[in-house]
């Protein structure tokens, strides 16, 4: 135990880093390679929660002339569909998973409980929390810090398709600076676009730290876990 830096993490995965290549839809074989890695952090005694987020398949904000209520309503199905792909690929590797939605779907998974959600995390099961916050005009960036005050965990482990956050676009400006450490306060007045205001603000009136990392290499979860300095840390 005495390897890992965290004893309980949350770990937001967006839509796009299921995908894979194709950029659309849930690529199974980047599903498994990120499950064979979380199973890895599992194996280490780290108390893991899980946002999944739905861009890969919808995004509200793509609902160009639709009633905005609606085209979330259709988001936050999304990452039911990413959270019961991920929940059936850790499960085959042997790890006990339970989902939460934020918006009731009995049949399908739990609805969200706290109390609940820790005493999974505390039996070793992993839990993910689909749906984000339940509530359209939100993201599943600002769930996954919402979810981190409630369970009270230590850091939020933000994987994302680039290896940090960046002063421009790396992949449009070639000179593009990577910040190893930032505040939230930089996130916001810079507007860094890492992930949404009501995100950051959340994290930093709660005092969340979040490291923002690539996850193109899955052992980079572990390495964090471990203490390595990789990716962007915000506090
Ligand atoms: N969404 C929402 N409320 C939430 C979280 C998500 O309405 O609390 C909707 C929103 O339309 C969003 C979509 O679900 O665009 C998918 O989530 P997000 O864009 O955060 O996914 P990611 O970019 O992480 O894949």
């Amino acid at each position: 135990m005495s390897e890992i830096k965290y004893k309980r993490v949350m770990l937001k995965i967006s839509g796009e880093a299921l995908a894979g290549d194709q950029k659309h839809g849930l690529n199974t074989e980047t599903v498994n390679k990120i499950s064979d890695k979380i199973k890895e952090l599992h194996d280490l005694g780290v108390e893991i929660a899980i946002v999944v987020g739905g861009g890969n398949f919808w995004r509200g904000r793509s609902g160009k002339g639709m009633d905005r209520t609606t085209a979330d309503h259709m988001g936050m199905l999304a990452t039911v569909i990413n959270a019961l792909g991920l929940q059936d690929s850790l499960e085959y590797r042997g790890i006990p998973t339970r989902v939460q939605t934020a918006i009731e779907m009995r049949q399908i998974a739990e609805p969200y409980i706290r109390r609940k959600a820790v005493r999974h995390l505390e039996k070793g099961r992993i839990v993910i929390f689909a749906c984000g916050t339940g509530n359209p005009y939100f993201s599943t960036d600002t769930a996954a810090a919402l979810r981190a005050a409630e369970i009270d965990a230590e850091v939020i482990l933000l994987a994302k398709n680039v290896d940090g956050v960046y002063d421009s676009d790396p992949n449009i400006n070639p000179n593009a600076v990577k910040f190893d450490k930032l505040s939230f306060l930089d996130v916001l007045n810079k507007e860094l676009g890492v992930m949404d205001s009501t995100a950051a603000s959340l994290c930093k009136d709660n005092n969340i730290p979040i490291i923002v990392f690539g996850l193109n290499d899955p052992d980079n979860i572990i390495r964090i876990v471990k203490g390595e300095n990789i990716g962007t840390s915000i506090r």
